[in-house]
């Protein structure tokens, strides 16, 4: 078996088939879960793209939103104007109880909206008089994005290697909270989260009490590792240190917000409230590009106290017809109980994960919340051992996977200086898809891991 798919990667036509000689596969048409390719096949979309098509494809309420909005609008500059649909959504954005975070800006991409983020964070402190404040601290086996900014905080060196010498300084990485691998021996969930407190303190402490502006986290980790979710009490012992050192908490939610995990923001299961959010993906559901910062009022109240805006324009901004898609979607959300139907099929596709590959001699753990499970794969399950990385077996599980007609997530394992984690399978379905789909998901899956087992190397 020779893998052919490669993690993440621009995928033209022409792009593609100068680096690998072959022309990649293409989608032609989508509908709800399913994707239907060129040569015919029909394929489940057990990831909604990367944790985008949050209502599925192809609704024609919100392809009719987005057609009425060019029609009225299709574009105006932010220096002066604004536009009914994006304040219409900003409001619904804040609105969400439990709230805490009182303005929001929009940008096209999860990587904008991070990078908004680390400029935001750092403004806030020029602004409240504590210039110093230039470090921002992140986390080993996460994912920020693709920007320079972005790659900066992200926690994965493969990704960060090439581009080292143009990096921005003053950034540095902890442990992520990864139960299945880092905590100890008869530790307590409230003993490890103490623990990970302690690092990020000691991480403060040595860059210089009053150097730190942010700390720039996951919720739930999500393609970086699959779906490592913190135990409980993480977040409010991180909280509690960045309090003590005025550093802002940021979390991105990209992947894991906007109603992915079971409840509409991934940090209500936390309590604890960001001083800045980032969402992207399934606001809008791929509609069009879409992505917001979300602020609490602590930030807004810095700026205003200062230089009183946020230096951050974009061209492409707060763009009416993203907007329109975004309120449409939203609006589904609520006619449709999407959320709720999200944790009421996370749960289904939970226990037939469970059912399917609990006894698995290669699943070391079946892990996260909602819609956005993952499958972390070992050699062997006593001693968590990983997968050689040139197997690579993210990817012929993912191959064997979509060669049983379903579309999956995948990502390597590495054992690095930075920590080891295992290949891996996410599954981010559409929030709306049916107990009947979950059941055909987990049957190919099964058939697709089965495969790959069944198969000497
Ligand atoms: N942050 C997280 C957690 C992500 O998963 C991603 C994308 O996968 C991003 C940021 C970057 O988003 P985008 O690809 O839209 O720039």
């Amino acid at each position: 078996m020779s893998p052919s798919r490669v993690d993440d990667q621009p995928r033209t036509n022409l792009l593609y088939r100068s680096l690998h000689g072959r022309a990649p596969e293409q989608v032609v048409r989508a509908k709800g879960a399913y994707l239907w390719l060129d040569d015919g096949r029909q394929i489940l979309d057990a990831c909604a793209g990367a944790a985008v098509a949050s209502i599925g494809h192809g609704d024609e309420r919100v392809i009719s939103a987005v057609t009425e909005q060019l029609t009225q609008l299709s574009y105006h500059h932010t220096s002066r104007l604004t536009n009914p649909a994006a304040e219409a959504l900003a409001a619904k954005l804040v609105g969400h109880r439990p709230g805490g975070l009182s303005n929001a800006i929009f940008l096209s991409s999860g990587s904008e909206a991070n990078e908004s983020a680390i400029k935001l964070a750092r403004q806030y402190h020029v602004e409240i008089g504590q210039p110093e404040r230039v470090h921002i601290i992140s986390r080993h086996n996460s994912y920020h994005g693709n920007s320079i900014g972005c790659v900066s905080l992200t926690g994965i060196p493969s990704r960060r290697q090439h581009f080292l010498p143009l990096l921005m300084p003053n950034t540095s990485r902890i442990s992520p909270c990864y139960p299945y691998r880092y905590q100890k021996e008869g530790e307590t969930d409230a003993q490890y989260a103490v623990r990970c407190a302690a690092e990020l303190e000691a991480e403060i402490l040595r860059v210089g009490e009053n150097r730190v502006a942010a700390f720039f986290v996951e919720t739930v980790v999500g393609a970086a590792a699959g779906n490592i979710t913190p135990v409980p009490g993480y977040f409010q012992a991180m909280r509690r240190v960045c309090d003590k050192y005025g550093v802002l908490l940021v979390l991105d939610e990209v992947m894991c917000g906007m109603g992915r995990s079971g409840k509409l923001h991934c940090w209500e299961w936390e309590g604890v409230v960001p001083d800045i959010q980032t969402i992207g993906k399934g606001l809008n559901g791929g509609y069009q590009a879409l992505s917001a910062v979300l602020m609490s009022e602590r930030v807004i109240a810095g700026l205003r106290s200062g230089s009183g805006c946020f230096a951050n324009g974009q061209t492409f901004q707060c763009h009416p017809a993203a907007a329109a898609a975004g309120l449409a979607v939203m609006s589904i959300f609520e006619s449709e109980a999407i959320v709720q139907n999200c944790a009421k099929r996370g749960a289904e596709l939970r226990a037939a994960l469970e059912t399917a590959f609990g006894d698995h001699p290669h699943v070391g753990e079946i892990r996260g919340r909602g819609l956005f499970q993952s499958l972390e794969f070992v050699g062997d399950r006593k001693t968590k051992s990983t997968f050689p990385v040139d197997l690579p077996l993210a990817s012929l599980l993912d191959n064997a996977i979509f060669n049983r007609g379903v579309s999956v997530y995948s990502g390597f394992g590495k054992g690095t200086a930075d920590g080891v984690r295992g290949d891996h399978i996410l599954l981010s379905p559409p929030l709306n898809i049916t107990s009947e789909e979950i059941k055909e998901l987990v049957q190919a899956l099964k058939q697709g891991v089965d495969d790959v087992f069944a198969t000497p190397e």
